[in-house]
């Protein structure tokens, strides 16, 4: 484990035992939810599992459950709230190629509305749909690892 992912350099296992101060929202013996430091919306949310886990790898899947249900009664909140809300994404961020920054796998629960400069960028191969064959081998690579 390099230096980066030790516990012991973790912001969220800080926060987790009170060294560091967050904007709590719900806590329980498994997971725990509070609002990220840097909002992409207001009532942008991050859900973490208390066990340091790095990558989705190392989460225990039972967990991995658990952090999804938390997201679902988070984002019913965030609805039922008067917050600007017309959509949600919830994204999870597994290695720095996918654009992960800290170490301890989280889900955010993002609030979204219409023109809130929030989105997805695609590369110009992402409009050129492949053909079956393409898409049934490459699902035949996956099938096959699971
Ligand atoms: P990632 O890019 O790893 O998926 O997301 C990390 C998120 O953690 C970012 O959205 C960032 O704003 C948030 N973050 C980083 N440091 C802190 C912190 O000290 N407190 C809180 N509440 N959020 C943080
Ligand atoms: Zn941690």
């Amino acid at each position: 484990m390099s230096n980066k992912e030790s516990k012991e350099n973790c912001i969220f296992c800080k926060i987790l035992s009170g060294e560091f101060e967050c904007s709590e929202i719900y806590s329980d013996d498994t997971v725990i939810a509070f609002l990220d430091i840097q909002p992409v919306n207001p009532g942008h949310v991050l859900v973490i599992p208390r066990e340091h886990a790095c990558y989705l790898k190392d989460l225990d899947k039972d967990v991995g459950g658990k952090l999804f249900q938390v997201g679902q009664k988070v984002a019913e909140a965030i609805r039922n709230s008067d917050l600007k809300c017309e959509g949600v994404n919830f994204l999870l961020a597994d290695g720095e190629a996918a654009g992960q920054e800290v170490w301890h796998t989280h889900l955010h629960v993002v609030p979204r509305f219409e023109n809130d400069g929030f989105g997805f960028k695609f590369s110009e191969k992402y409009f050129e749909k492949p053909s079956r064959e393409e898409l049934n081998q490459v699902a035949e690579k996956i099938s096959k690892k699971i």
